[in-house]
């Protein structure tokens, strides 16, 4: 690759190297005045991030290429610093998505190759890409279009047939992927950690300001298997272009925001069905999310009853009275699960070394 298309994809493994073979230290990464641009335009991109969108770079001249390159590992040690799952996820998503401006105009050999970095392995045949089903399912398993779904894709021999822009997409995804499973960064250097501080510091407050406009509680990584019926239920039939009651629609909403989801996130849910009004729909979703200075929660179990959006209990409904809370018990019995897991683990660690210990 150019050095021009390393800037663009400064997350593939040739990128990587060729930042590595210039041979700059960390100290003049951070201090020297000639990668002030780079710092400046990787604080922007981290900034970007969190309004959604990282804009293209200018690229002419090699001074403003190599700028772009290097904000990149500036931008993460930004990303690493401020050290929060949601934003983080952000952060990935942004980058995936600013790739995949690139990536829909790239040549059929170049998605190739690109897809290699990522052991995605494809074939280019009469227009079309074909690339292995477990590949397929890997990437495309995020995707909300019914389109995506297996069983509207024709396989043969293993394979599946998709369209350049299709696999252009699914690349959006596995770069996503790397840079999300990319962090957290541990032992972070406390020169970089004290370097970033002030800008990590502006960057969490809007961060913060942010989640408070959109009326989102850190739940961590959402997890949807942890829906109660009565979302999951909703969200299928969204996904299904099936249209929900008003009620129903502003009790999903509400849920998905209150879980963490993004504005953006939820608008690319509800854009299936054939009348899909961006528009009229960001407008609901912004408001439900707080942009008039309320913010809502999802109604209790006893209203989504009467507006007959309850569709029918399970055995960890019997427990609870609020949709929020049998997700936030599910997470909890789940955290409950990993540490009780992790202390078993710890105290057979101890108990063989103690025997060891012991036969010494
Ligand atoms: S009992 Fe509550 S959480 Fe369970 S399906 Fe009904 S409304 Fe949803």
């Amino acid at each position: 690759m150019q050095a021009e298309k390393l800037a663009y994809y400064p997350f593939t493994s040739e990128a990587s190297a060729h930042v590595g073979n210039l041979e700059i230290s960390l100290e003049s990464l951070l201090n020297s005045r000639a990668y002030r641009a780079a710092r400046a335009r990787g604080i922007e991109r981290v900034k970007e991030a969190l309004e959604g969108e990282i804009r293209k770079f200018p690229s002419s001249g090699e001074a403003q290429v190599l700028s772009e390159l290097l904000s990149y590992p500036f931008a993460r040690m930004l990303v690493a610093c401020i050290d929060d799952q949601l934003f983080t996820r952000r952060y990935a998503l942004a980058e995936a998505k600013a790739a995949y401006t690139f990536l829909k105009n790239e040549s059929p050999d170049f998605l190739l190759e690109f897809g290699d970095d990522f052991g995605i392995l494809a074939d280019f045949h009469d227009s079309y890409f074909s690339m292995h089903f477990t590949d397929y399912i890997r990437f495309s398993n995020s995707l909300k279009d019914p389109s995506w779904k297996l069983t509207n894709r024709q396989l043969r021999a293993g394979k599946i047939k998709i369209t350049k822009e299709e696999f252009a997409r699914l690349l959006e995804e596995a770069v996503r992927e790397r840079i999300e499973q990319s962090f957290p960064i541990p032992d972070i250097p406390p020169e970089v950690s004290n370097f970033c501080s002030p800008y990590t510091a502006e960057i969490k407050e809007q961060f913060e300001v942010q989640k408070k406009k959109f009326g989102a509680t850190d739940f961590g990584v959402i997890e949807p298997e942890f829906f109660p019926p009565c979302i999951a239920h909703a969200l299928a039939n969204v996904q299904g272009g099936v249209n929900l009651a008003h009620s129903m629609r502003f009790a999903m909403t509400s849920f998905l925001l209150n879980v963490g989801m993004s504005v953006d996130e939820i608008l690319n849910l509800f854009n299936i069905s054939p009348d899909f009004d961006a528009e009229k729909t960001l407008y609901q979703i912004e408001h439900i999310a707080g942009a008039t200075g309320n913010t809502y929660k999802p109604p209790a179990c006893d209203t989504m009853r009467t507006y007959g959006n309850c569709i029918g209990k399970d055995g960890l409904c019997a427990k609870i009275s609020h949709p929020l809370g049998y997700y936030e018990k599910k997470v909890f019995m789940k955290n409950k699960e990993r540490e009780q897991a992790e202390g078993k683990e710890q105290t057979e660690k101890q108990e063989n070394e103690g025997e060891k210990g012991n036969a010494t």
